[in-house]
């Protein structure tokens, strides 16, 4: 039957159940690296660590000869824990945002590390801190792109980037601060649809051509999709390169020499190689309404509460069973919180999902949860963080232990008067 599974990475899920608890992230080596090689034809791939940050993943990516994009200074830190440099090209570790902290500022510094900034004023800023400093123009083209409006990262009211018309304005600051502004960023997230790609191509070309010589490196951004649908298309990676590549030779002759390649998924890389591994707590109906009540809420997995995104849901018995029938069910989790609800659209709409007819003690799969899931979670409502969990070669491993109560309280303190 459709959306029954007994097996994750080739282990019963009992027994992962048994071994790690619930829930658990469950990634599995083999699909990230399956990933990766799709993506050899260009030249250089940066993984997006915030899609899955976790140091296992990060030391990966870099056995697989990926380097990471670091949002934050914590990210950049990662990236130093697992061997990542920066400097050299392609530096190991590019540091993206719109805007500096102090920390971020002062780790880029200390290990060099060069910087894709979103905001003219970052320039004047990094010059002061770190003259000399590698720089590329992550530029807005003026328009976007996204499956949702918290997701889209170009046009007028995105807070990413350089609106396309500062470009002369940030080389003029970037001479004015010494710093070497020498390639051209945008992530606008086209997903499959080409021909808007080529339309971000050709905003690429025009900028580049704005720029001229200086111009080493252009990065074609993230946002490769993958099909949360079972039903979805998978994307044409030689159709996205083949748009790219063409971009890039048009640049090379129009500045005079060779221009690296980057691209930049998060996504792409890890999500499919992860399966959030929950179990049934109660199985009720309200109103008619059937639910299959978890122990994994919107604090383990945001995305369907925060975009109303699609995961695929399978059903493990936790019995070996046969299950027959498919009943429609609703699949929520425990916090207090009506919006932790895993089966919802955009806007917070909650819908069924035809699934296997569990009963208590059987397992419930989120699959695709390795993008934005873990990296995600939260402590709301007193939860722990999930633990993770890689399967190699046939065998699984922690790579995160699941949070304790003590760890969670760590930080806060009573003050005096009320001890
Ligand atoms: C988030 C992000 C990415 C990765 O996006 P995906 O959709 O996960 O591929 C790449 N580049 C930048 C600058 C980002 O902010």
């Amino acid at each position: 039957m459709k959306n029954l599974v007994t097996h994750i990475g080739g282990m019963p899920v009992p027994q992962l159940a048994k071994n790690f608890g619930t829930p658990a992230f469950i990634y599995e080596r083999d699909v990230i690296e399956k990933r990766i090689a799709e993506l050899k034809a260009f030249e250089v791939i940066r993984f997006a660590q915030k899609a899955c940050s976790n140091i296992a993943i990060l030391a990966l990516m870099r056995k697989n000869g990926v380097v990471v994009d670091a949002v934050s200074a914590g990210e950049i830190y990662r990236a130093l824990k697992v061997g990542y440099t920066g400097g050299g090209h392609p530096s190991g570790i590019v540091f993206t945002a719109d805007l500096f902290d102090e920390d971020a500022l002062q780790l880029i510094r200390e290990h060099k590390i060069p910087v894709n900034v979103g905001s003219p004023d970052m320039i004047t800023q990094l010059g002061k801190a770190y003259p000399g400093a590698e720089v590329t123009l992550r530029i807005n083209p003026g328009f976007g792109h996204g499956h949702s409006r918290k997701v889209n990262t170009g046009g007028s009211y995105s807070k990413h980037g350089i609106w396309h018309t500062d470009l002369e304005e940030c080389l003029r600051l970037g001479n004015e601060a010494g710093v070497k502004i020498q390639g051209l960023h945008m992530h606008i997230g086209s997903g499959s649809d080409y021909h808007h790609l080529s339309t971000v191509c050709d905003a690429m070309v025009k900028a580049a051509k704005r720029m001229g010589a200086p111009l080493k490196v252009i990065s074609a951004g993230g946002g490769l999709p993958i099909p949360y649908h079972k039903e979805q298309a998978r994307i044409d990676i030689a159709a996205y390169y083949g748009l790219w590549d063409k971009a890039r030779k048009s640049i090379e002759r129009e500045v005079g020499h060779p221009v690296s390649l980057e691209v930049e998924p998060g996504r792409y890389l890890v999500a499919e190689s992860c399966s959030l591994l929950t179990q049934v707590r109660s199985v009720k109906s309200s109103g008619g309404n059937k639910f299959y009540l978890v122990d994994a809420g919107f604090d383990t997995l945001i995305r369907p509460a925060m975009y109303g995104s699609y995961h695929e849901i399978s059903i493990a018995a936790h019995d070996g069973r046969t299950i027959g029938n498919a009943v429609d069910t609703i699949v929520a989790g425990p916090l207090c919180e009506s919006g932790d609800v895993f089966t919802q659209e955009e806007g917070g709409v909650v819908t069924t999902r035809k699934l296997p007819e569990a009963v208590v003690g059987d397992y419930l799969i989120l699959h695709d949860a390795g993008a934005y899931g873990a990296a995600m979670s939260s402590n709301y409502n007193t939860r722990k963080l999930a633990p993770e969990v890689m399967i190699q070669n046939g065998a699984a491993e922690i790579i995160r232990e699941r949070q304790t109560f003590e760890a969670i309280l760590q930080f806060e303190r009573i003050p005096k008067t009320l001890a």
